[in-house]
C-alpha cells in the first residue's frame, strides 16, 4: 500500500470475486439437494373426498353459492355484470397519462451522493401497468407465460441499478407509505422476505482494518448513504452525520485517492466484510458435524442408514472445513450409542450407555475426533454402520436422551447436529404419544395438535442455541411422528426439517433418490456457525414479527447457531413515526457468521425503497408474491396459536379488504365486476391456492404430519421456492419445441408458456408437467400421441406406461433430448431435489395431481371463479 495513503496499510480488496473461500461456489449445473419438504404422501391419501356436501364459501359466510362446472370460462358468467368493451375499458382506467421520464441526477455525482429529495421519483412515473385495471370476472388468461417477476421499486435508474437483488432481498409493498394510517387504509401486510446466505455467483469480499459503520445506530455503510463532502456521510437510517474514515478516502479498487463514494462498500448492495477481532466473542469456532442416527429396527427396515453411510462416505472430503474440522457419531434405539474415533485406535469402539434417564459421555473427549486425523476410523465406522445393526429387534426409541447426549458432546464446541429419526420417540424424556385419529383427517371442523405436545423439544432447542449448536431433523418415516412436537428442536436452534413420508429403501425408489441428493447438497453446501443477523430500517420504521427457523435474543437480534444457503427468513413491519420528509427508505440485514475456515464474516444486504403517501402509489408497488408469502407465514402462526379456520378466514380476508380499499379509495369510477389493479391479478388466485395448500386445506384429507410439515416449509424456504408450492406451474410438454428456448452451457432448454391450473387445460392427446417445488407430475393423457410415448417414455404405447415410473429413460432422441434437458433444467434452480412421478389417468397418484388443480371445483372447496363471486360480493356489500 503505497505510503500517501495515509494510514491505510491493509486494505486488500477483491470486488467481484467469487465467494469461493468455502469451496462451495454455487453451480447452476450441479444438483443440490436440500428439499425439505412432504412429496409423495401418496400412501397416506384417501383418494376420496370428503363426502358430497356442498362447500361453504371460505371466510366471511354468505350461504348458498352457485356451482359451477370446473371449465367456467365455457359457461355464460351467471352474474349481473354487463360485458365492458375493450375501448371502453380503456377509457375508464384512472392512469392513463403517459409515464414522466425519470428524473436523471445531476451529471457526474453517483446516487450516494444524491440528496433523498432528488433520489425519489415523482409520484406521478408509478407504473401505469401496474395499476391498469382488471376486472376477473372477464379477464380469465392472467397467468403470464413465464414465472411472475418481482415488480421493480419505483426508484431512479441509478438508485435501482445499485439495489438489492429481489432474490435476496424484497418487500411486500416495494413502495412504502409515509405513515401507518395509511397502511392500514390499505389494508395490505407490510414486510421484508429475505434469503440473506443464498448461493451467489458475484460477492465483493471486502479485508478492512476498518469497517465503516454509523456511530450512532451503527448501520454499515452502503450505496444509500449519502456523501456532504469528501470527509461527511450522512447515514440512511437515523440521518445523523458520520466522518469518513482516513482509511476509506483510498479506493483499493481505482487505486485512487479521494473518491470515498467509489469505495466497494457504496457501489454495492450486498457485500461481505471478513471481520476484525472485534466481532469475535471467542475464537472462531471449528467446523463441527455430529450425527445422530436412529438404528432401532424401524430404521433399520427403511434402509437408510445405508444411504446415508454411503453419502457421507462419498462426500467426506467436500463436508465445508478445513484442517480444525471435527465429526463425532452417536446411534440409538432404547440406549445410546458413542463411537471413540481416537487417532491411533486399530477401529472405532462402540461404547453403550444404558442408562437413558442420567445421560453421561463415557469418554468426552475421543468421541468427537478430528476428521483429518481419524478419518480411516471415520470410514471404518460408516462402512461398518449398516452392518452393525442388521440384526436388531429392538424397537424402543430414546431420542430425547440421545438429543442430551449430543447437545453435552457439543456444547463445549458448538456446530452442526443432524439427527435422523424414523418412529415417534417413545423412551425417556422427551416420549411422545400418537395424537392423530386418522378418521378425523378429513372431517375434523377444525384441526387439532398443531402445537406441540410438550416443551421438551423446544427447550432443548434453546439450550443448543445458546451454545451454538443448531439441530436438523431428517424425519422418515411411515407412521406418525409429531412432527409439531419434533420440529421444535431445529426450529428454535435455527436448524432445517427434511421429511420423508413412507421412505423406504425398496418400495419408495422416487425417495430414495431425493434422499440421496438431498444429502449430497446438505452435506456440501456453504455453512455459517455461530451467527446472528439484525436487520436495521430506516428511522420511523419498525420491525416486530420474525418468521423462519431461529431464536430471537433480542428485540431485532436473530440468533442462528448456523446458517444455511437455502434458509428464508421473513419480518413484519409498522410505521411508527410518519414519514413525512423522506423520499426513500432503507432496510439492512447484517448477518455475523464464522466460516467453515474459521473467519468472522459479515454478509451485509441493503434494500432502498421510496416513500409515497397516496393509496394508489402504494398499491402500484404491490408484489403480489411477497405478499402471498409473508400471508402464508401469518396464517401458519395463527393456525397454531387460534385455530385454522381463523387463518383461512384471515387470508380471505386480506384479500376482500385490500381489494376493498382498493375499490373504494383508488378507483375513480366505479364499475361492476371484480375489479383490482394488474400488480394484484393474481392475489385471489393465490389465497384461494394457501386455502387449498397441504397446510391449510380442510375437507381433503391431509395427514397431521404433512400438513406441519408444509406449515415448517411456508415459514422457511426462500419466497420462490414457496410460491411452487403454493400455486405449482403446470406445463404441456407433448410438443416441446427450440423456439424461444433457452441456450445454457449449449445445452438446449425449451421454454413452454404456463397454463392455468384447471382440468380444462389438460388434453387426453397430450403430456403435462406440473412442478410443485418437491415433487413433479408427469401426467400422460389417454390418448397421448404416440410420438411422446415412443420418443420420450420409450413404451409403444399408453397401456405399456409403467406404474410407478420415477425415471425418464434417456433416449437418443430430440423429444427425450428437450423433456428431460426442461425438467433437468428446473430441478437446477432449486436447492433441494424434486422427485417425479410419471402418471397415467389410473394411478394412485392422479389425486395428488388433481388437487393441485386450483381453479377447479372440489367437492370441499370453492373453484376459481366461485371464489371470486365471493371476493365480489363481500367488497360490494
Ligand atoms: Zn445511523
Amino acid at each position: 500500500m503505497p505510503a500517501q495513503c495515509g494510514g491505510v496499510v491493509n486494505s486488500t480488496l477483491s470486488p467481484t470475486e467469487p465467494d469461493n473461500q468455502e469451496g462451495d461456489i454455487e453451480c447452476p449445473g450441479a444438483v443440490a439437494g436440500n428439499g425439505p419438504q412432504a412429496s409423495n404422501s401418496y400412501n397416506h391419501l384417501d383418494n376420496k373426498m370428503a363426502g358430497p356436501t356442498q362447500p361453504g364459501p371460505p371466510g366471511r359466510h354468505l350461504g348458498h353459492y352457485p356451482s359451477l362446472p370446473p371449465g367456467y370460462q365455457n359457461t355464460s358468467v351467471p352474474h349481473a355484470t354487463p360485458p365492458i368493451h375493450p375501448a371502453m375499458q380503456a377509457a375508464t382506467q384512472p392512469y392513463t397519462q403517459a409515464p414522466q421520464p425519470y428524473q436523471q441526477p445531476p451529471g457526474g455525482l453517483g446516487p450516494a451522493q444524491l440528496s433523498p429529495s432528488l433520489a425519489a421519483m415523482s409520484l406521478q412515473s408509478s407504473t401505469p401497468e401496474a395499476l391498469r385495471v382488471v376486472n376477473l370476472l372477464q379477464e380469465r388468461n392472467l397467468l403470464p407465460p413465464a414465472p411472475v417477476p418481482a415488480p421493480t421499486p419505483c426508484l431512479t435508474q441509478d438508485l435501482q441499478k445499485l439495489n438489492c437483488s429481489p432474490e435476496v432481498f424484497r418487500s411486500t409493498l416495494t413502495s412504502i407509505p409515509q405513515t401507518q394510517s395509511l397502511l392500514n387504509k390499505a389494508k395490505m401486510p407490510l414486510g421484508l422476505l429475505l434469503h440473506p446466505f443464498k448461493d451467489l455467483s458475484q460477492l465483493p469480499v471486502v479485508t478492512s482494518s476498518t469497517i465503516v459503520r454509523c456511530r450512532f445506530c451503527r448501520t454499515y455503510i452502503n450505496p444509500f448513504v449519502s456523501f456532504l463532502d469528501q470527509r461527511r456521510w450522512k447515514c440512511n437510517l437515523c440521518y445523523r452525520v458520520n466522518d469518513v474514515p482516513e482509511e476509506f478516502m483510498y479506493n483499493p479498487v481505482s487505486r485512487s485517492y479521494g473518491e470515498p463514494h467509489k469505495r466497494p462498500e457504496v457501489q454495492n448492495a450486498t457485500i461481505e466484510f471478513i471481520a476484525p477481532s472485534e466481532y469475535m466473542l471467542r475464537p472462531p469456532q471449528p467446523a463441527v458435524y455430529l450425527f445422530v442416527l436412529d438404528v432401532s429396527h424401524n430404521a433399520v427396515e427403511t434402509g437408510y442408514l445405508n444411504v446415508f453411510c454411503q453419502s457421507l462416505l462419498d462426500n467426506i472430503n467436500s463436508l465445508p472445513g478445513d484442517s480444525r474440522t471435527k465429526v463425532g457419531f452417536i446411534t440409538f434405539d432404547s440406549t445410546i450409542h458413542f463411537y471413540n474415533l481416537q487417532e491411533g485406535l486399530s477401529q472405532p469402539q462402540m461404547l453403550i450407555v444404558s442408562d437413558i434417564e442420567d445421560i453421561f459421555l463415557p469418554t468426552p473427549d475421543s468421541l468427537l475426533v478430528n476428521l483429518n486425523e481419524s478419518k480411516e476410523l471415520v470410514q471404518d465406522l460408516l462402512k461398518s454402520l449398516p452392518n452393525l445393526f442388521e440384526k436388531t429387534m429392538e424397537t424402543q426409541s430414546a431420542l430425547g436422551s440421545a438429543l442430551q447426549a449430543a447437545f453435552k458432546l457439543l456444547s463445549p464446541t458448538g456446530g452442526r447436529m443432524s439427527v435422523f429419526q424414523t418412529q415417534l420417540p417413545n423412551l425417556g424424556v422427551g416420549a411422545l404419544q400418537s395424537r392423530e385419529d386418522p378418521n378425523q383427517r378429513a372431517s375434523a371442523k377444525d384441526i387439532q395438535h398443531l402445537a406441540p405436545a410438550t416443551d421438551f423439544y423446544k427447550k432443548l432447542a434453546l439450550d443448543c442455541s445458546s451454545q451454538q449448536v443448531a439441530v436438523d431433523l431428517f424425519l422418515l418415516s411411515a407412521q406418525y411422528c409429531d412432527l409439531a412436537s419434533l420440529g421444535c428442536i431445529s426450529r428454535y436452534s435455527a436448524g432445517s426439517v427434511y421429511y420423508y413420508p413412507s421412505y423406504h429403501h425398496q418400495h419408495n425408489p422416487a425417495q430414495v433418490e431425493r434422499f440421496q441428493k438431498d444429502l449430497k447438497r446438505y452435506l456440501t453446501r456453504k455453512i455459517g456457525f455461530e451467527a446472528v443477523m439484525r436487520i436495521r430500517c430506516t428511522k420511523g420504521l419498525s420491525i416486530h414479527t420474525f418468521h423462519g427457523n431461529f431464536f430471537v435474543r433480542s428485540t431485532d437480534l436473530l440468533s442462528l447457531p448456523n446458517v444455511n444457503p437455502d434458509a428464508g427468513f421473513a419480518v413484519q413491519m409498522s410505521i411508527e413515526e410518519n414519514l413525512d420528509d423522506m423520499q426513500v427508505v432503507s432496510f439492512q440485514a447484517a448477518l455475523l457468521y464464522t466460516s467453515s475456515k474459521g473467519e468472522r464474516r459479515i454478509r451485509v444486504h441493503t434494500l432502498c425503497l421510496p416513500v409515497v403517501n397516496s393509496l394508489s402509489d402504494i398499491f402500484a408497488g404491490a408484489d403480489v408474491q411477497a405478499i402471498t408469502g409473508l400471508l402464508a407465514c401469518m396464517a401458519v402462526d395463527r393456525s397454531v396459536t387460534a385455530s385454522l379456520s381463523d387463518a383461512r378466514d384471515a387470508m380471505t380476508n386480506a384479500a376482500i379488504d385490500s381489494l376493498m380499499s382498493y375499490r373504494q379509495s383508488v378507483l375513480t369510477i366505479q364499475q361492476p365486476g371484480l375489479l383490482v389493479p394488474a400488480c394484484l391479478r393474481l392475489f385471489p388466485l393465490y389465497i384461494l391456492a394457501l386455502l387449498k395448500q397441504k397446510a391449510f386445506r380442510t375437507g381433503t384429507s391431509t395427514r397431521l404430519d404433512d400438513r406441519v410439515f408444509a406449515m415448517l416449509q411456508l415459514k422457511y424456504q426462500p419466497l420462490a421456492y414457496a410460491m411452487l408450492m403454493i400455486h405449482p406451474a403446470l406445463y404441456r410438454v407433448d410438443d416441446l419445441t427450440d423456439e424461444g428456448a433457452l441456450n445454457i452451457n449449449e445445452r438446449t432448454i425449451p421454454q413452454p408458456r404456463l397454463l392455468q391450473l384447471s382440468v380444462e387445460k389438460l388434453s387426453r392427446e397430450g403430456a403435462f408437467l406440473m412442478d410443485a417445488g418437491i415433487v413433479m407430475y408427469l401426467w400422460i393423457g389417454r390418448n397421448c400421441h404416440s410420438n411422446f410415448l415412443t420418443q420420450v417414455l420409450g413404451v409403444p404405447n399408453y397401456a405399456a406406461v409403467p406404474d410407478n415410473l420415477y425415471l425418464l429413460p434417456e433416449l437418443d432422441t430430440a423429444e427425450s433430448q428437450r423433456t428431460r434437458a426442461f425438467i433437468g433444467w428446473l430441478r437446477d434452480q432449486r436447492p433441494f431435489f424434486p422427485s417425479l412421478h410419471i402418471i397415467r389417468d389410473e394411478s394412485q397418484l392422479k389425486a395428488s395431481f388433481m388437487q393441485n388443480m386450483i381453479e377447479d371445483r372440489t367437492e370441499s372447496a370453492l373453484s376459481y371463479y366461485e371464489f371470486l363471486l365471493h371476493l365480489q360480493q363481500q367488497i360490494s356489500k
